[in-house]
């Protein structure tokens, strides 16, 4: 087959002569051969294979460009890349690569472009377009990759086991392609990644959390997850989630698999938001559960306090996965904490100090809190499902009615410490903070508006109640 027409693009014609010029052959190879072939729009790495020096075809492509751009250089790696326009083209020379046990980076020789092609992971990925002027665009593909792009089917090119082994990153990456592309992974690479997945130790957590992104900016991230879990690989990086898994039951009462219902709640949550942090914060809304489940007679299994054991959780997990630690991290960690209040609001009547506490409490989260919490519905039973829909529509009209009257989202008290100094002629006492917080608190329940006016009459009265004397009167 020839695909000339995945090669429109000027660059590959001035790769095609600079190749010529060198007296090598080259090849388009990799992920821009396979989303061409499967229509997912232009992929703007560009892996071109070099029966050579890659490195050396890359300068030379830069010295036929206008501005002659600056390649870098990846010496170890024995790799060039040059970014040209929007794209980012990488040079590498074909190579044959072998391995030892402890660790997935090979030893690499010097090989042909079928070497190159066997190395690679996935036949899908295997695939090669030819850069040589009489060849222009014909496809190579030993391992039938087309045919498993057309089956949707992730296979290994060489023997799984050994594949797996080799390099256990491919594990992650099998199970991220299988749920971004929607495709089933074939039956031996699954059993081999299920027989290897102990492997996955040697490989950095950095690398683990760039394919768990992937999987959870897919469209259905619970496919990813319910592999990752079937293959024995989840509870290697994230034990919080498979401890979810199961469903007790003592004197009749049962309580959910919170597994599976998390991985619904991502699943809902992923129709409203491409926000990949709020999809961790679905993910991770529950994972206080484990620790704090408990079973009593009156009232069953309960859960107390899950929501502040799971947001210390996070940071536990974010540090360990060498994830961020900083305002992404905050976000989830208080998502989760109060992943429970709206769901609590919508089950009674919805009272204005109920939501302006939210409101308070969320900040500039609560938009996104909502999401999370409509997301968390998962009940099947129709009627419950529609009665919290629209006690959520009822909040979420509130929140706006509240937050237009009261502005509470980032609260700054309307009478300050200062204040309260002044008027009594304090030192710094536990006074002031008893004043504060009457003050907040009667704002918050609706006692007093949010205004100067109303905090000042309710600080004279609090501080002649604690027997204060009034010092100096605004
Ligand atoms: P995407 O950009 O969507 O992640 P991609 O296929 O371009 O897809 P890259 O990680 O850029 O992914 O890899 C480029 C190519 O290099 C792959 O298509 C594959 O042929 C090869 N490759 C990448 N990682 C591995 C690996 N761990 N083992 C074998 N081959 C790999």
């Amino acid at each position: 087959m020839n695909y000339k027409n995945a090669l429109n693009h000027t660059i590959f014609k001035v790769i095609s002569e600079a190749a010529k010029d060198l007296n090598l052959d080259a090849y388009v190879i990799g992920g821009f051969v396979r989303d061409f072939l499967l229509d997912r729009g232009s992929h703007k790495d560009i892996d071109i294979v070099a029966i050579g020096s890659g490195i050396e075809l890359a300068k030379a492509v830069s010295r036929k460009l206008p501005d002659q751009p600056k390649v870098q250089i990846f010496k170890t790696y024995g790799t060039a890349m040059l970014p040209f326009e929007d794209l980012e083209i990488e040079f590498v020379g074909a190579r044959k690569e072998s391995y030892n046990e402890n660790s997935r980076n090979p030893v690499v020789e010097n090989g042909t472009l079928e070497d190159d092609q066997n190395r690679r992971d996935f036949t899908i990925n295997a695939l090669a377009l030819s850069l040589k002027e009489s060849t222009f665009g014909d496809l190579l593909d030993p391992f039938n990759g087309v045919k498993d792009l057309e089956d949707k089917i992730i296979r290994t090119p060489l023997n799984p086991d050994i594949t797996y082994s080799d390099d256990p990153l491919r594990m992650m990456r099998a199970i991220r392609f299988a749920t971004q592309l929607d495709f089933e992974i074939e039956k031996q690479s699954l059993n081999a990644i299920s027989k290897n997945n102990e492997r996955i130790k040697i490989i950095t957590n950095e690398r683990i959390v760039v394919e768990l992104n992937k999987i959870l900016e897919s469209k259905t991230p619970s496919k990813g997850f319910l592999l990752l879990e079937q293959t024995g690989l989840l509870k290697h990086f994230l034990p919080e989630l498979t401890a979810l898994k199961g469903i007790d039951e003592i004197e009749g009462q049962k309580h959910k698999d919170n597994f599976y219902h998390t991985l619904e709640v991502v699943d809902n949550i992923s129709e409203h938001t491409d926000n990949v942090w709020l999809r961790w914060a679905a993910l991770l809304h529950d994972i206080g559960k484990a620790p704090t489940k408990k079973f009593s007679k009156k009232v069953g299994w309960t859960f107390h306090t899950h929501e502040f054991e799971g947001s210390k959780m996070v940071y536990h997990l974010f540090k360990r996965l060498k994830m961020p630690l900083n305002d992404k991290m905050k976000y989830v960690q208080k998502l989760v904490f109060l992943s429970s209040r709206p769901i609590v609001l919508a089950q009674d009547e919805v009272t204005d100090s109920a939501v302006r506490r939210l409101v308070f409490d969320a900040g500039d989260y609560v938009d996104d809190l909502m999401t999370l919490c409509a997301a968390d519905i998962t009940t099947k039973n129709p009627k419950k499902f529609e009665k919290y829909h629209n006690n959520f529509k009822i909040v979420r009209d509130k929140i706006i009615e509240v937050e237009e009257r009261d502005h509470v989202r980032n609260f700054q008290p309307p009478i300050t410490g200062e204040d309260i100094i002044k008027t009594f002629n304090l030192k710094p006492s536990r006074e002031i903070g008893q004043i504060k917080e009457t003050i907040k608190e009667a704002i918050l329940e609706g006692d007093i508006p949010n205004e100067y006016e109303a905090a000042y009459e309710l600080m004279l009265e609090t501080g002649k109640k604690l027997g204060l004397k009034i010092h100096e009167k605004r």
